[in-house]
């Protein structure tokens, strides 16, 4: 496996590999997930489904392939998104009278069918949210961060007016925080994403950002306000009380697979995958030690564990298979299981087990009676131990006092020079599209969000000096 800071992204295509999360297909960017890249997925829909339906959402399902003609009717969505739409152009060998597209998101067909759906304000707010697969045949590819084909979530939901579809969009922000911050253990940055930034269609756009380990942002998750721009495309009114017509105010919301890429870039580290407990599909491997007759006492005993493990609702495995424990060992830390039990002859006589954590790389030796409950609190240890570590590591690399492009610039050739990580740097910005463009182009750092809470309220705009309008979080990102 390639270590971390010798190449990056060839360490994290090694580890997704070796780890049998995912496998390259012939069809250009789409990739398997293979059982488990999806089991962690699962976990993920587990997490954010439960949040989704506690604030009165449902799941419904709506069809892959979107006529040609709807994309017309939001103008901005248009030009967002017809670079990056496959079509469907033929079906049962004869040529369609419009030709479909895979969806790449679902406001036009939604937009469309919530216009015949909703006659009056009785029929508000709906609240809807949909688990599917989505195709944007993207330039730049890399498994489960950016491919073509990827699945996701995405809620799509109509409003009386303005403020309670601005609320809804900051409440799905805040859940999708929740889970990537207590489920995935990584620390991320709410904010309001520029105008340049924005979807394709949406008045505001808003994002949770993260920093992987070489110091790049991912955006984690995405929630617009959308305004009344698809009612009027798609013509969503409704009779108000006041027995006005209304357009309705819309509102969406996606995470997608790209959250497996982000924990695994999070938290990896050069042994391969680390887990945060709550998301992986294994929490903790047991591996008996020893042969012959007391193979079968130990085996026994494992047993024993594995059933109070799992009443105690822990995932637990046991690994029996004709391998040396060292290789065992080594299998699951590179799978990154949170937990690793040793048991073997010697340790039943002095009534303990070993257990090393993956997190640390810590051994510890517990007295047989308190393994059930040594393993419950470390796993929430572990999980909170993984997200500090993410939060300081993100501390240590977010850059707050660069003021000018020229700094941005030293700060970016020096750190390629010495080969340490850029990170994110914290800049004023004026308003004006050009002086964003502009340290794009110079630097290739692009803005994240404006923050809702900066760590600093910055002065002056970093390409013209002018008055800064918004602090804003600059990186280079995937
Ligand atoms: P959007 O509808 O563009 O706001 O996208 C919603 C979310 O989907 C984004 O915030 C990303 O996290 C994710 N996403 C966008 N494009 C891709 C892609 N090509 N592959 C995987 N995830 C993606």
């Amino acid at each position: 496996m390639t270590p971390q800071s010798e190449d990056f992204s060839r360490w994290y295509i090694d580890t997704i590999k070796k780890a049998d999360l995912m496998d390259y297909t012939p069809v250009r960017g789409c990739i398997v997930f293979k059982p488990d890249g999806y089991e962690l997925w699962e976990r993920i829909q587990q997490a954010m489904d439960k949040r989704f339906k506690e604030t009165g959402h449902r799941n419904a399902y709506f069809p892959m392939l979107i006529p040609e003609s709807f994309f017309e009717k939001e103008k901005e969505h248009v030009e967002g998104f017809s670079p990056e739409l496959p079509w469907v152009t033929e079906a049962a060998g004869e040529k369609l009278e419009e030709k479909l597209a895979l969806r790449p998101t679902s406001e036009t067909m939604i937009g469309h069918m919530y216009s015949q759906w909703i006659q009056s304000y009785r029929d508000l707010p709906v609240l809807i949210n949909q688990w599917a697969n989505v195709f944007r045949w993207e330039k730049r590819t890399m498994p489960f961060l950016r491919t073509s084909e990827f699945l996701w979530q995405e809620g799509h939901t109509a409003h009386a007016d303005e403020e309670e579809a601005r609320h809804e969009t900051l409440q799905m922000l805040e859940i999708y925080r929740e889970v990537i911050e207590q489920e995935l253990a990584i620390p991320v940055w709410m904010g309001q994403k520029t105008p340049s930034e924005k979807f394709a269609g949406a008045v505001d756009t808003y994002s949770v950002e993260a920093m992987m380990k070489d110091g790049k942002a991912v955006q984690a998750g995405t929630s617009h306000y959308l305004g009344d721009n698809f009612a009027k495309g798609f013509d969503i009114k409704f009779l108000d009380r006041d027995n006005k017509l209304k357009f309705v105010h819309t509102t969406s919301w996606g995470t997608s697979t790209r959250l497996i890429g982000s924990m695994i870039m999070v938290h990896g580290d050069d042994k391969g995958l680390v887990l945060p407990p709550r998301v992986a599909p294994t929490q903790v491997i047991m591996i008996p030690i020893g042969s012959g007759k007391k193979r079968e006492i130990v085996l026994n005993k494992v047993d024993d564990f594995v059933t109070d493990l799992k009443r105690e609702e822990v995932r637990v495995r046991t690994d029996v298979r004709d391998e040396t424990p060292g290789w065992k060992f080594n299998e699951w830390e590179m799978r990154g299981v949170p937990i690793r039990v040793e048991i073997g002859p010697r340790d039943l006589e002095n009534n303990q087990v070993i257990i090393a954590r993956r997190d640390t790389g810590e051994k510890l030796t517990v007295p047989i009676d308190q393994l059930i409950e040594t393993v419950k609190g470390l796993l929430n240890e572990i999980q909170t131990n993984m997200y500090n570590k993410a939060l300081q590591f993100k501390a240590a690399h977010s850059h707050v006092h660069i003021d000018t492009l020229d700094e941005l610039n030293k700060h970016v050739i020096k750190s390629e020079q010495d080969q340490v990580i850029a990170g994110w740097v914290l800049a004023g910005w004026c308003g004006d599209e050009t002086c964003e463009a502009k340290v794009k182009e110079e630097t290739s750092f692009t803005s994240r969000n404006i923050p809702f809470e900066p760590p600093l309220n910055k002065e002056t705009c970093i390409t013209c000096g002018q008055k800064a309008q918004h602090t804003v979080w600059f990186s280079r990102s995937y």
